[in-house]
């Protein structure tokens, strides 16, 4: 192979670690199979975005093809300060949607009692899923009401609204009842979906203020660090 083409070769598939100037350590397992995205603009949004008290318990973010992805049908996870995000991303906002997800799910062990301890945000789910499940109902899906109520994520209930239902007809089930179509799969997604829409999405915080009053007011309060543990 002629030298030239083979720098270029090299450059091609380099896969270069880099560390933030806060420190967060960015580590490519595999590399992004779409040219288009920019990892380091999406990981300097993420710090702009985010106030620096909502980053301090992930350290390393590690893009790649992970098997979880494909057995759960999942593009991220979190686990032990480590955010996985997969390597095959649409965009730059698909990959910086999948990581601000992941940073909600690092804080639910630092501030679980805050977000969780009073069951407020329990109480909003349940009834929410309650009117979801009466508009699925009315429209041809008789399911019994017990598989509504289970907060917990259930994989047979995620795969009964992605597939059974579909994500095009439940946008407009639960149209003014859950804010994203993802949310109503546990009371963990409805948190971190609320907060990835929090931060996404300033000027929908009136509209979220209404829909899930009680979501909002713990996502406000983490924020803004009223009432943390910190
Ligand atoms: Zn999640």
């Amino acid at each position: 192979m002629h030298t030239e083409t083979l720098i270029e070769k090299m450059k091609q598939t380099q896969v270069s670690d880099f560390y933030t100037s806060e420190g967060l350590h960015i580590y490519f397992k595999d590399k992004i199979t779409n040219d288009e995205v920019d990892p380091e603009k999406v990981i300097s949004k993420v710090e702009s975005i985010l106030p620096h008290h909502l980053r301090s318990e992930v350290e390393m973010i590690i893009v790649g093809d992970f098997p979880e992805f494909f057995q759960n049908g999942f593009n991220a996870f979190y686990e032990g300060g480590t955010v996985h995000v997969t390597n095959e991303q649409d965009s730059n906002e698909d990959m910086f949607d999948d990581i601000i997800h992941e940073f909600a799910h690092s804080l639910e062990e630092p501030h679980g009692y805050h977000i969780y301890g009073d069951g407020k945000v329990k109480d909003e789910f349940l009834r929410k899923r309650d009117a979801l499940h009466s508009v699925l109902w009315k429209n041809g899906y008789k399911t019994p009401k017990a598989f509504f109520s289970n907060t917990e994520y259930d994989k047979e209930f995620d795969l009964y609204l992605l597939q059974n239902v579909g994500y095009d007809k439940l946008q407009n089930y639960a149209a003014g009842i859950f804010l994203t179509t993802y949310a109503p799969t546990s009371l963990r997604e409805y948190f971190a979906t609320g907060f990835t829409e929090f931060f996404l999405n300033p000027d929908g915080h009136n509209y979220m203020k209404k829909v899930s009053p009680q979501l909002y007011k713990k996502l406000f309060e983490l924020y803004s660090e009223e009432g943390l543990d910190v």
